[in-house]
């Protein structure tokens, strides 16, 4: 599982379009932690790939018609079951966050990486997803310098008037210790 051209290399990338370039002076220097279902709470379906490629199908259930507007991305989302998708490479700027600030600064998808967890704030994560997202973002620290495990932080963290993933249920304990 190594980074080759700022994609996991052997591991499934699906390129939504999604994504703009980052700005000049802005380095990678956070990762930011979400969790996200479709349908809210349903899990094991592909509905958030479909999503994040714009290829939703609105038809298939009533709440994709309150998002069917939407453009967003996450560079990595991991599933339930441990698998890893990545939709936008690292150097680019995918559209996760939306209005945020870290530390002072707005607009954290300009130097940010964005990781979905398939979940909601009201089920614990797998033992698999700790997993992978721990091996995901160790390969991120050792990849790109201005990362390390103090450069982590929850979507609620800097959105928090309107944004709650990943919620209480996300062990943040476990999941820095593992690093
Ligand atoms: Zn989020």
């Amino acid at each position: 599982m190594d980074i080759e051209n700022h994609i996991f290399k052997d591991l499934k990338f699906l390129k939504s379009p999604n994504f703009n370039e980052r700005p000049d002076d802005k380095e990678i220097s956070l990762v930011i932690i979400h969790s996200i279902s479709l349908p809210p709470k349903c899990y094991g379906n592909n509905y958030v790939e479909d999503f994040f490629l714009n290829k939703l199908c609105i038809d298939d259930h009533s709440y994709f018609k309150e998002i069917q507007n939407l453009k967003v991305s996450s560079h990595l989302y991991i599933k339930r079951d441990g698998e890893l998708i990545q939709f936008v490479p690292f150097d680019k700027r995918a559209w996760h966050a939306g209005k945020s600030t870290y530390k002072g600064i707005d607009d954290c998808n300009n130097f940010s990486i964005g990781i979905e967890l398939e979940g909601s704030d009201d089920d614990c994560y797998s033992d698999k997803q700790y997993k992978m997202l721990t091996m995901a973002v160790q390969k991120i620290i050792d990849h790109y310098p201005l990362i390390d495990k103090h450069s982590i932080a929850g979507h609620s963290d800097v959105s928090p008037l309107r944004k709650t993933d990943p919620g209480k249920k996300f062990d943040w304990e476990r999941f820095l210790n593992a690093l």
